[in-house]
């Protein structure tokens, strides 16, 4: 299977890839820790293998950039080697991005992220953009949209985070991510704070992940197989590209009814 992937091209491959090219995903994720059984760039490595391999579905049509391999992290700052970026500095990185690839030609853009810390800030940047480039931004959680089918085989409450889906993920696109003699389940502390401002409690706030758990996991990792990844990134990527295919279908018609009501002169 073929794909674009701008890192890997030479300025004359990239010129003839624009002829086709509609789209530009780029892969975002994170730079912190996932517990002791996996590495620190668990989100931007599993972004960017999905970005590849949706790429691959949507071939010539698309084409991965460079990954943003950091995002907003600050819940898991008090755990060794997080790096954290302001929620501001991921805008302006993505928005140096879309300037440069709109100089190319390029003017719809998905966003396929992997790091949940990160989505408030791009749905943010996706509006803030949109208006102030006159570009079509889509956003994405990576995996999100096969949550049917991790919600069918995943038990432990709460789950998110180095957990059995996250793991099952690697084990099926990175998995030298795995430190496969560590994996173990989350260690959640006594402390109630944090249950009573999960997503979907009456209050939200902000709470650090030490407070939740000690090894920095939440759910069971050592349920994780390659299978259930498989089966999670294989649906995923399904209804990612027929969701994209279709909406580039509907900017397609919009730009040919563009082109006509000018010949029409209204
Ligand atoms: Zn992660």
């Amino acid at each position: 299977m073929q794909a674009y992937h701008l890192q890997q091209m030479t300025w004359p491959e990239v010129k003839k890839a624009l002829c086709t090219v509609k789209l530009a995903i780029i892969p975002i994720g994170a730079h912190e820790q996932h517990g002791p059984h996996m590495t620190e760039s668990c989100d931007a490595v599993l972004a960017e293998r999905m970005a590849v391999k949706l790429a691959e579905r949507l071939h010539p049509l698309a084409l991965v950039t460079p990954t943003i391999s950091m995002g907003v992290s600050p819940h898991h700052l008090n755990f060794p080697g997080t790096i954290s970026l302001q929620p501001e500095t991921l805008i302006h990185v993505l928005r140096d991005m879309l300037v440069s690839l709109k100089h190319h030609g390029i003017t719809t853009f998905l966003w396929l992220n992997s790091h949940g810390g990160n989505q408030s800030t791009l749905s943010i940047a996706c509006q803030k953009l949109t208006l102030e480039l006159g570009v079509t931004i889509y956003y994405a959680k990576t995996t999100a949209s096969a949550s049917d089918v991790f919600k069918e085989h995943i038990t432990s409450k709460p789950y998110g985070h180095s957990c059995e889906r996250e793991l099952s993920e690697a084990y099926y696109l990175a998995p030298e991510l795995i430190r496969e003699e560590e994996v173990q389940r989350g260690q959640l502390t006594e402390n109630p704070r944090w249950r009573h401002l999960r997503p979907g409690q009456p209050l939200q706030g902000f709470y650090r992940y030490e407070e939740m758990t000690a090894n920095g996991c939440i759910g069971d990792g050592t349920q994780a197989s390659y299978e259930l990844g498989e089966k999670i990134v294989e649906t995923a990527l399904t209804r990612l590209a027929e969701e994209i295919q279709y909406l580039l279908s509907l900017e397609e018609s919009d730009q040919s009814e563009k082109q006509y009501s000018k010949k029409r002169n209204y």
